[in-house]
């Protein structure tokens, strides 16, 4: 078959979260695009399955119809209303995620599984603006003078696409990462998570908070039951990957240890059966401001290193990440300018500007987590003090009040009581 060549202005490899928050709002500001996925959807991806107030939020301003669509179906989106903490010495903390809540309140997070919530997101990506390809092979990714070339492969079909502008949103084994990012760049920051659906687990709250064990064993990871539609559950366990070669750990022995012997989990599992096998996949996480962009290209989710360093969440900075490159090629566009410089502070500086304090905040508490004695020292205290335990709820929507998570003084006041 003839090669067939095409121009677009941009190149979006990968249509997980990020792909498809960057095409929607490509679309929004109706400029043509190109998608390239290798799967075909609906297809699975190793995840907890939650998605917080962020993922929410760029559905919503990309269109609110979509995000009553999933919160009125109940039966595949799984409403959660809060989080239960689980310190090393095992006391339990239900933190609401809306305290002041009204009849009127949407439930601020959801669990789906991915293959139904990728699938989700790709049906939206449909437009006049979009040209998707799915079940393509990318066989070379080049930038010459200041357009980025794509050779790719779709069954027997070659194509041959160019366009000044390229996002990868391929994931954590980024391709446009590894062909266009300087080898200079600041090490990644890595954890490993393993993923298990079991049916049967009992125990859930009523309103489906998502659960966060920090057993002893697992610090600074954690051991997380979430629940999800149908009387199933996503359990899994996550944890540096320093810390696994270090202390030479087996994830999945601590795991489904945990899940036979530990005193308070092993009891809710003594009916539920594992439903296929247990899947790993690596965390990227947002340690240190790591460059984003570069001549021609950015990086979006897990191949920009955007997970949260302490809860793991990685699809709402996706989809976000999505969004904000989208405003940048808008930029660019109007500028005609597709250079680094030029990329760098439309994209970078604006994602490290809305994400920067609460990656900061992740990490100090990923480190804090080494402390056992602390955590178990804020649950104590949360457990008898209603205002440490609406502080701590409302930390989740305000980001000034979850900066004080990262401050000696917030412990100085639990310790002395003040
Ligand atoms: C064990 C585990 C648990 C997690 N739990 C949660 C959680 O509960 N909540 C949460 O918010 N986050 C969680 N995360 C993080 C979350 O899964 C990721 O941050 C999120 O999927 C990132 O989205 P993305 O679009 O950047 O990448 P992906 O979701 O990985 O999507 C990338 C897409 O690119 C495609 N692709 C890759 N390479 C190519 C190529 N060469 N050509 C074409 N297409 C390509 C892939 O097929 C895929 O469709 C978890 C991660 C792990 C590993």
């Amino acid at each position: 078959m003839p090669l067939i060549k095409a121009e677009t202005e941009v190149i979006i490899i990968g249509a997980g979260p990020a792909g498809a928050g960057a095409s929607w709002f490509l679309s929004k500001y109706e400029i043509p695009h190109i998608v390239i996925e290798k799967e075909t959807f609906p297809r699975d991806k190793v995840c907890g399955d939650a998605c917080s107030g962020k993922t929410a939020l760029v559905i919503n301003r990309a269109n609110p119809a979509w995000l009553t669509e999933i919160l009125n179906n109940e039966t595949a989106f799984l409403p959660s209303w809060g989080i239960t903490f689980a310190a090393p010495n095992g006391k339990l903390l239900d933190i609401p995620f809306a305290p002041a809540r009204t009849p009127a309140t949407r439930a601020p997070g959801f669990t789906v599984p991915r293959m139904v919530f990728d699938d989700f997101l790709f049906s939206k990506m449909a437009s006049p603006f979009t040209t998707l390809f799915q079940s393509a092979q990318v066989r070379e990714i080049n930038r010459e003078g200041d357009k980025i070339t794509v050779k790719m492969s779709q069954g027997q079909q070659d194509y041959e696409i160019t366009a000044p502008l390229i996002i990868g949103a391929d994931g954590d084994k980024s391709l446009v990462a590894k062909k266009l990012f300087p080898v200079n760049n600041p090490p990644k920051s890595y954890a490993v998570g393993l993923r298990a659906y079991y049916k049967g687990v009992t125990g859930m709250h009523a309103e489906h908070y998502i659960e966060l064990h920090f057993l002893p064993e697992m610090l600074p990871g954690y051991l997380w039951i979430f629940p999800l539609p149908g009387g199933m559950a996503n359990v899994g366990a996550g944890i540096l990957s320093e810390k696994i070669r270090s202390k030479k750990i087996n994830l999945r022995e601590l795991m489904l240890n945990a899940i036979k012997n530990n005193p308070q989990i092993a009891p809710r599992f003594a009916n539920a059966s594992l439903e296929g096998g247990i899947q790993g996949w690596g965390l990227p996480m947002a340690m240190g401001q790591r460059p984003l962009s570069g001549d021609n290209f950015m990086l979006t989710g897990d191949a920009a290193s955007l997970i949260d360093p302490f809860s793991g969440e990685g699809i709402g900075n996706a989809l976000y990440s999505g969004m904000l490159a989208a405003a940048a090629v808008k930029e660019a566009k109007a500028q005609n300018n597709y250079g680094a410089a030029m990329l760098k502070v439309a994209y970078d500086d604006v994602v490290y500007k809305r994400l920067g304090p609460e990656f900061m905040v992740s990490a100090t508490l990923q480190r804090l987590c080494n402390y056992p004695w602390l955590f178990n020292l804020v649950v104590n205290k949360a457990h008898k003090s209603r205002s440490l335990r609406d502080t701590i709820s409302c930390m989740f929507s305000d980001m000034d009040l979850r900066k004080q998570l990262a401050r000696p003084s917030f412990y100085f006041k639990i310790l002395f009581n003040r």
